[in-house]
């Protein structure tokens, strides 16, 4: 296709561009994607394995330890410096399969959130991922919808078009189907086009795709889109300082035992290496790779809940959250909107029927014939063809669908349960405009050739204090137009709405014949209402539970909803988060200063007929006191509320690009309950980081007051620095990733909220991590003492030394899988990844010890069985103490 396009009128584009209104099929769609390729800018980050390898040997204690290596050949030490070569690489092989692991999860990510797009295919709209368009696809756009490719209009249904990120002009732009007729023109004044990147800020309409990929306007300015740069979270910033600190602290020590060594007589070249074994063993250089590791698996696990991460930041954020702010309809209902009540020409109807199925009949309260009611009548109508959904048939289930906003395909089944065909309207009642809904109108209205009059009709639906605004009269059962009762009208919404039902009020209004057109201030006055219709639309199953849960959890639920003040309130009570029954409408809200909202958001629990300006608010209020505001949100215009959010909540369903582009957090469901399930995640990841920490650091806190203590009580170095490096190696390698591992412990859901910014070192941890590191060095010292004083030799008191330290760590594993519990209340194989960690630690430990070529290696000796009968109980001394300590917190918490 030769470009310009915006030169061809649709027609010829539609020509040229080789397509149809049923746009393509299936088989041809396929064929231009190998002709033209994907539509994506950017080729595939690949994870290249061998940077991530040679990454591996870029860290300052390999750097050490390569000249520890250079050290000992200089000496002919060949076995030592086989070790520090064999652990250089061993210790790369480990920190590559954490790192590619941590990376994978990243990028599995990336494809999580792959932007889709809605097109019609084989005669119908589908959806399919955005890399998948072809020029000639047919592409729908509604507001929110962010531009998949180049497009040349073929409709436009009062669309604007925000196109700052390829002109810079933050105006949106309107846009129509007409040709220009010049060439030459600035993309900002193309009217017909929708260009990539762009996102349509209201309206709806449709465009042929003419340019994909690098071919697109945005490709020929970005080529090389910017990649996507790593940012750390703020918990890696925090310990990646945290553990430099413990580095410098650790090296500190080292020099300390170095010279201590020296100055008892120690040769100065087995000093050294000492220095540097304990530094390699002891800096838990592990940590920040764990901590990736640890905030994947818990984004995996979110993922499995339904609420996919966009940010890492958020994983951490979540786990402190202090208030959710929702939405009702979809999120903590089911969407699934049914018309069970009517009322028109003065009188009050029920409507039978489940779902979404149009059998039902409409039943008056007093047994008049409802056919008789001409206002009930024009009520469906206008319910009918003021609507932008669809009520489609499954042939293959046998089961009605809908298509589009459930509240409007709820007015289709009603109306067709009052007998109207949507097939014989829509051809009687010829369309000839349209305003889209937008949630700030909260009414929508389309334009029709009137059939019964000279001139045309507009039908109008929406919320019942819009619709009102409107009319100065209605229309009688008789279809007369009389005065309007809105004081009698106001107090039926009240009282449907006071069932939970959502309501929505009809109205028309006619205009002559030249108006073709419908502009939102031609409605400002002189509709006539036809009636309302109440929907039910029952709350989720699962949201009275996620929400007891949440309070427990010390969790605000708020309600923000654009329905009526009396539906909020009647659902929000039957899900237990109306508090003291006082719910606030946005009417109210505007009235309100900041101050006053400052003090109202403190209280009050529902917001109704809440624009997403109001959300803003409410969330910018709630910032203001010191919560952590998690918030939903599906429209264009709800971006602000996400951005301003520590997390933005989006919709996967109903959620437009817009607002998943903004939000930290997308909920595939659309479930209230996926949110919550997210945050105890949430808390799960922080809990698991801070096992990690105290884990690491308490038993490299052990062993380097043990090596100071002997040391200062001058007795012969207890370990080599091949011991100590193999000690790190089977006691930490695997154990730490597999702590990322474990499951939530029980009650994680019942505790309060962790404040943002704690220290991940609490007091509690400190304590424990002294306690733990005196424990370990006092028995181990006391096991070496004892071999020494037995006369055994140095080579057997080491190993005891060595076997002793390692039972000690593989036991304080167990201390640090719960802060408060007891260890003996945890099954062992909650954990499997874990258990058989420790049980390899174990085979490898018993090889050191008996098989030759690992004896020859790290000088060990055979222990007997006596050794083993005195090691094993002192290593197990760590559990009981700390088991003892934390029963002593129990009891003065409770006490
Ligand atoms: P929510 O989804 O929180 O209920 P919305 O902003 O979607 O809020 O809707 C606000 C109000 O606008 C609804 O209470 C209803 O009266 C009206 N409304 C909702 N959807 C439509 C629609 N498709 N057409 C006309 N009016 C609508
Ligand atoms: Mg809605």
């Amino acid at each position: 296709m030769e470009p310009p396009y915006y030169n061809k009128t649709v027609e010829e584009t539609f020509e040229e561009a080789q397509t149809s209104p049923s746009g393509l099929t299936s088989v041809e769609a396929r064929r231009r994607l190998s002709i033209y390729g994907p539509n994506t800018l950017e080729k595939g980050t690949v994870i290249n394995p061998f940077y991530v390898f040679l990454h591996q040997f870029m860290d300052p204690l390999i750097y050490i330890l390569i000249i520890a290596a250079g050290v000992t050949t200089f000496l002919g030490d060949w076995i030592d410096t086989g070790v520090i070569i064999a652990v250089i690489i061993i210790d790369a092989i480990i920190g590559f399969s954490q790192e590619i692991k941590a990376e994978q999860a990243v990028s599995a990510l990336k494809t999580l959130t792959a932007p889709r797009a809605r097109v019609i295919r084989n005669g119908h709209v589908e959806e399919v991922s955005g890399e998948e368009l072809v020029p000639g696809d047919i592409v729908l756009l509604a507001s929110g919808t962010r531009v998949p490719a180049d497009l040349r209009l073929i409709e436009s249904i009062h669309m604007e078009v925000d196109e700052s990120t390829i002109t810079g002009e933050s105006l949106p732009v309107k846009k129509d189907t007409a040709a220009l007729s010049v060439k030459g023109v600035a993309i900002g004044d193309i009217h017909n086009m929708a260009f990539m990147g762009t996102l349509v800020t209201s309206g709806r309409g449709q465009g042929i795709v003419v340019a994909t990929g690098t071919k697109t306007q945005l490709g020929s300015i970005s080529v090389e889109v910017a990649r996507v740069k790593k940012t750390a979270t703020p918990l890696q910033d925090r310990l990646s300082h945290l553990s430099s600190r413990i580095g410098i602290a650790i090296l500190g020590l080292s020099i300390v035992a170095v010279a201590l060594g020296i100055i008892i007589g120690e040769r100065l070249i087995d000093m050294l290496l000492t220095g540097i074994a304990l530094a390699v063993g002891a800096i838990p250089e592990g940590l920040p790779v764990v901590v990736t590791i640890t905030l994947a698996i818990g984004v995996k696990r979110m993922a499995d809940k339904n609420a996919i991460i966009r940010r890492l930041p958020a994983v951490e954020t979540l786990g402190s959250t202090t208030v959710i702010a929702s939405d009702k309809t979809g999120t903590m209902t089911r969407n699934e909107m049914t018309v069970v009540r009517a009322y028109a020409g003065g009188r009050h109807y029920r409507v039978s029927g489940v779902g979404y199925s149009p059998d039902g009949e409409i039943l008056a309260e007093d047994k008049d014939d409802p056919r008789n009611n001409k206002a009930l009548e024009m009520c469906l109508r206008a319910g009918l063809l003021a609507n932008e959904s669809d009520l489609e048939f499954d042939e293959d289930k046998k089961e009605y669908f809908p298509r589009g906003d459930p509240t409007e395909v709820g007015l289709i089944v009603s109306a067709m349960k009052g007998g109207l065909s949507e097939g014989q309207e829509r051809v009687r009642y010829v369309e000839l405009d349209e305003l889209p809904f937008e949630s700030e109108r909260m009414y929508m209205a389309s334009l029709h050739k009137d059939p019964g009059g000279e001139g045309n009709i507009a039908f109008i639906k929406g919320a019942p204090d819009r619709i009102l605004g409107m009319c100065d009269r209605a229309m009688s059962d008789e279809g007369e137009e009389v005065e309007v009762d809105k004081g009698q009208v106001y107090s039926i919404v009240d009282s449907m709405g006071a069932e939970g039902l959502r309501v929505l009020a009809m109205a028309y209004k006619k205009f002559p014949p030249h108006i073709t057109g419908i502009e939102p201030e031609m409605l400002s006055d002189g509709a006539v209402f036809l009636g309302l219709q109440g929907m039910y639309d029952p709350p989720r199953e699962e949201v009275y539970e996620a929400i007891r849960q949440a309070k427990m959890s010390g969790i605000r639920v708020i309600m923000v909803t654009g329905d009526h003040k009396a539906t909020a309130l009647t659902i929000a009570r039957k899900l237990g988060i109306s508090g003291d029954g006082a719910a606030l409408t946005g009417q109210e809200l505007d009235a309100m200063t900041d101050d006053e909202l400052y003090e109202a958001v403190g209280r009050v629990s529902v917001f109704s007929r809440v624009s997403p300006l109001h959300k803003l608010r409410i969330v910018q209020q709630l910032i203001r006191r010191g919560e952590v505001v998690a918030v939903t949100g599906d429209g264009v215009n709800d971006t602000p509320a996400l951005k301003a959010a520590h997390i933005g909540v989006a919709m996967g369903k109903s959620g437009t690009d817009a607002a998943k582009e903004t939000a930290e957090m997308i909920i595939t469901d659309d479930n209230f309950a996926s949110i919550f399930a997210a945050v105890k995640e949430g808390r799960v990841v922080f809990a698991n980081i801070r096992k990690v920490v105290l884990f690491l650091l308490s038993s490299g806190f052990g062993q380097v007051i043990f090596i100071l203590a002997t040391l200062a009580m001058r007795l012969p170095l207890p370990l080599l620095p091949s011991q100590i490096i193999w000690m790190n190696l089977v006691t930490n390698g695997l154990q730490d990733v597999a702590m990322a591992f474990e499951p939530p412990e029980k009650g994680i859901e019942y505790q309060k909220p962790r404040p943002r910014g704690e220290p991940i070192i609490s007091r509690l941890m400190a304590e424990r991590l002294v306690v733990i590191g005196v424990v370990l060095a006092l028995g181990t010292l006391a096991i070496y003492t004892w071999e020494l004083e037995r006369g055994v030799s140095i080579d057997k008191a080491r190993t005891a030394a060595l076997t002793t330290l390692v039972l000690y760590q593989l036991f304080n594993v167990f201390n640090a899988r719960s802060e408060t519990r007891s260890a003996f209340r945890m099954s062992p194989l909650s954990n499997p990844f874990l258990f058989f960690s420790i049980v390899a630690s174990i085979i490898a430990q018993v090889a050191a010890i008996y098989w030759e070529p690992l004896q020859f290696m790290f000088r060990t000796t055979p222990l007997e069985l006596a050794d083993w009968l005195v090691i094993i109980p002192v290593a197990m001394t760590v559990i009981l103490v700390v088991e003892a300590e934390k029963a002593l917190r129990r009891l003065i918490k409770k006490g």
